[in-house]
């Protein structure tokens, strides 16, 4: 549905993007997941068509959004981070004024009204913008995304400067538009990505670093996994029988005892799976296990894992890239 070819935008001798390409199938809500000045901006305006790019091809649909940008247009709904939205007019009226701008041809009060129940703001749309809340007025960018019903949907960091419930409102609500439309969603924001795409492409200083489902970059075991686990038992045997359990790389002390439990850190090798093998050597010891809880999966310490492998010179992504 959305192609990018090796995509390419210079600003003199920086490169905003250098050589990115991706495929985005229909229905697929997919995170485009970087720190600040990666390129998703630039990214964005060129899918959207806002920007050219110095090189390579956007095509949504298969219509490049070069030579066809009208045609190509037609097909995506963007959330710019500061929504287009005209604070003196209501609702109502502000999305019949974008419906007239894409020039819609469905019947005008019921795709309208669809819109507003979808995105909940039937009971305020006869109200000005100006005195809605910041995530009502959020829903109303997201509205005017939803005019025309295009059959892509990009939003560019659509919950900064929310309050927690009001960014629980808006992931839902874009998860629910995933159900019938392609998402593209750029964000800074790791735990975005984790609420609500299944899939995500980091990138770094211009370049994709990785791209996968969400839950295999979450539980990516390359460099293995780290647990922290509470056993009932004297805390220097404890530390040399796991170390002797097959898979497992290092274990330490992780901090002060929790009663008469040793608290240790144990990393393992990439891709096994010690858990069984540590339960059965706690019931041999007759050493209670009282905890075992993963640290360091999350995307945050993924992502700095990624980035740094990335700028490593003999940066190696295997088992990362999707293609
Ligand atoms: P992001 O959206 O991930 O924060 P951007 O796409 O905005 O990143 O920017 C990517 C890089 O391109 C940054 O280094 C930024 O400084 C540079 N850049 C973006 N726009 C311009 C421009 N108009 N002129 C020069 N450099 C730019």
């Amino acid at each position: 549905m959305v192609k990018a070819k090796n995509l390419v935008k210079r600003y003199g001798s920086n490169y905003a993007l250098n050589d990115v390409s991706f495929e985005i199938g229909e229905g697929e809500i997919v995170g485009l997941l970087g720190p600040n000045g990666a390129g998703k901006s630039t990214a964005m305006n060129i899918l959207t068509g806002y920007l050219s790019s110095s090189s390579g091809e956007a095509t949504i649909n298969g219509i490049s959004i070069l030579e066809n940008p009208i045609e190509a247009k037609r097909l995506i709904g963007f959330l710019p981070e500061q929504p287009p939205i005209y604070p003196e007019m209501t609702v109502l009226e502000y999305l019949n004024f974008v419906y007239e701008l894409k020039g819609c041809e469905f019947p005008r009060g019921e795709h309208i009204g669809e819109i507003l129940s979808v995105v909940k703001l039937t009971d305020v749309k006869d109200r000005l913008i100006k005195n809605l809340s910041k995530g009502y007025k959020q829903r109303v960018g997201i509205a005017q995304a939803l005019v025309g019903d295009p059959k892509v949907i990009i939003f560019d960091e659509p919950t900064v400067g929310l309050d927690p419930k009001q960014i629980l409102e808006v992931r839902n609500l874009i998860r629910t538009l995933g159900k019938r439309h392609t998402v593209i969603l750029s964000t800074h924001i790791l735990a975005e990505v984790q609420a609500v795409c299944e899939r995500v492409i980091i990138i770094n200083k211009g370049k994709i670093i990785a791209d996968a489902r969400t839950e295999d970059i979450v539980r990516t075991i390359e460099d293995g996994y780290c647990y922290e686990a509470r056993i009932c038992g004297p805390t220097r045997e404890v530390i040399s029988a796991v170390k002797r359990i097959n898979g497992v790389r290092s274990v330490d002390e992780a901090g002060v005892r929790d009663g008469d439990a040793a608290v240790i850190n144990i990393e393992t090798v990439g891709g096994s799976d010690i858990r069984r093998a540590l339960f059965r050597l706690c019931v041999q010891n007759n050493w209670a296990l009282i905890g075992l809880m993963p640290v360091g999966t999350d995307l945050e310490s993924v992502f700095i894992r990624l980035v740094d492998r990335s700028e490593r010179p003999d940066s190696s992504r295997r088992g990362l890239k999707r293609n």
